[in-house]
């Protein structure tokens, strides 16, 4: 019996970061027995948000070993890159056709970027087409597998709602080809960044996968905490520190304690984040050794990725001879 088919992909605008391992990479790969996985390299995703590609070819191989450090195995997943199966660009086109540019224009994300846009990087041309059309050619990654399933977390369940009305026009127009995309509740691991945003590359405050053990640790001792604990003996409110967010990720059986000696100021903040760093350090390790041993192998992977993105390629044909048929493409 075929397993229900689930995608999940990851965009390589930089290096990826232990929001990503915790949010994405590791719940992909603990549901590689259950469903027919499909975690991918979104490289055209990351065009809207890069224009330099110099170091593109680094970023989507180093996201691949993340992906296979994580736990994905190439036998049980299909791991590929977005643009070794132009089938995903194909349907995205043909989906541009029946989807309202209204649809687009209200989604969260589209509207948050252009604020971007606008107040940093002063883009007087506006965001591109491919800023505005981005949740078509999401929704085609999904719809040509005819993946069932996408894992998102709770604040990101509306993103996938725009997928399922192009889905619900499309099979309107010319008949039930797609399945409706579901979202797959994952949890979602809330890691603040190094100065208390949220995690992302472009504000510089990750801890990239790729950062030593060593580098991790000064990165933590480097964390901001408490911004109203000025000195060792005030007592501090760990619901604000970002410290503390990583102590239930990494270090749950001892929230109840740190939170009580956070609050009377019987722990100092140094030795806090180095209680955090020695159990994220022994958590992180068998990630740390793969990690080590597939970047040791860059043939390997690239051979991994080439084997995956044929076996995708398979699936996403047979499904665009049926779209064609479909739409009297013939
Ligand atoms: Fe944060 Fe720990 Fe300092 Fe409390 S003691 S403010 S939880 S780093």
């Amino acid at each position: 019996m075929q397993k229900t088919r689930l995608v999940s992909g990851v965009r390589p605008t930089g290096l990826l970061h232990i929001g990503h391992l915790e949010g994405m990479l590791k719940n992909t790969a603990s549901l590689q027995d259950i469903y027919e996985c499909y975690p991918f390299i979104a490289d055209w995703h990351s065009l809207t948000d890069v224009t330099d590609t110099s170091n593109l070819p680094h970023y989507i191989l180093q996201a691949a070993v993340d992906w296979l450090s994580a736990g994905i195995d190439p036998e049980k997943s299909t791991l590929f890159i977005q643009s070794h199966v132009s089938e995903h660009a194909e349907l995205s086109t043909l989906l541009t056709m029946i989807t309202p540019v209204s649809w687009l224009e209200r989604c969260p994300t589209y509207k948050d970027k252009v604020q971007n846009l606008t107040q940093h990087l002063n883009q007087r041309e506006g965001p591109s087409t491919g800023l505005l059309e981005y949740p078509v050619l999401m929704t085609s990654d999904v719809i040509v597998y005819k993946a069932e399933l996408v894992p998102v977390g709770a604040d990101n369940v509306a993103h996938l709602e725009v997928s399922r009305e192009i889905v619900r026009r499309f099979n309107h127009i010319y008949g039930n080809v797609f399945p409706e995309p579901q979202p797959l509740l994952t949890k979602n691991a809330e890691l603040p960044g190094l100065d208390g945003r949220k995690m992302s590359k472009s504000y510089g405050n990750t801890i990239q996968l790729s950062d030593s053990p060593e580098t991790t640790r000064k990165n933590i001792m480097k964390m901001v905490t408490d911004p109203g604990r000025i000195r060792r003996n005030d007592p501090g409110n760990p619901d604000v520190c970002p410290v503390f967010a990583y102590h239930k990720v990494y270090n749950p059986d001892e929230v109840p304690q740190i939170d009580k000696e956070c609050r009377s100021a019987a722990i100092g903040c140094v030795d806090c984040k180095r209680n955090l760093t020695d159990n994220l350090i022994a958590e992180m390790t068998p990630f740390y050794e793969k990690r080590a041993q597939w970047e040791s192998k860059p043939k390997v992977v690239r051979e991994v990725l080439a084997h995956g993105a044929n076996r995708a390629r398979r699936v996403a044909k047979d499904t665009m001879a049926e779209v064609r048929a479909a739409m009297n493409l013939v």
